[in-house]
């Protein structure tokens, strides 16, 4: 009796955590892959960085003081993020930016520190590209400071 009632619990249980799982995955990313799929083509500080919210070292990024003409794609999905035109010296040792382009990237706040940040991520992907501050220089006045990891620079074909 006990037995049969606690199986009936957790059967139903289980069906709303199905759909609650089902319905948060259709409604979020156009790319979705599991753990274990991103592990297979990320490198390990990738993919804490784009899937754990990890935060690289500041200034241990090459790209942190690159300043060539070209494009920063995703690490994880290819999609272009930010243009070398938009690039400026922040001087806090991440790749910075004032604008990413168009229909890019997308935010959330977070609260992994006491007061809240704005995340930024890939769109596409929703992989963890870094955060978005309100002191960066014009003409937008926002500062993308970029984990560098989570970048692939293209430099422009001649
Ligand atoms: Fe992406």
């Amino acid at each position: 009796m006990f037995t049969r009632r606690q199986f009936g619990f957790t059967g139903v249980g289980a069906a709303f955590a199905g759909l609650l799982t089902g319905s948060a995955r259709a409604a979020k990313f156009e790319i979705e892959k599991t753990d274990a799929e991103w592990r297979s083509q990320l490198s390990p500080e990738q993919f804490n960085v784009l899937r754990k919210h990890a935060t690289e070292r500041p200034r241990s990024s090459p790209l942190d003081k690159t300043y060539d003409p070209g494009t920063y794609q995703c690490a994880g999905c290819d999609l272009q993020l930010f243009a070398s035109e938009t690039k400026f010296d922040s001087g806090t040792g991440w790749p910075s930016f004032y604008q990413p382009v168009d229909d890019a990237v997308a935010t959330t706040t977070d609260y992994h520190l006491v007061l809240p940040r704005t995340e930024v991520h890939c769109r596409r992907c929703g992989g963890h590209l870094g955060h978005v501050f309100e002191d960066g220089p014009k003409p937008t006045g926002l500062r993308y400071c970029i984990n560098g990891v989570s970048l692939k620079f293209v430099p422009k074909a001649h």
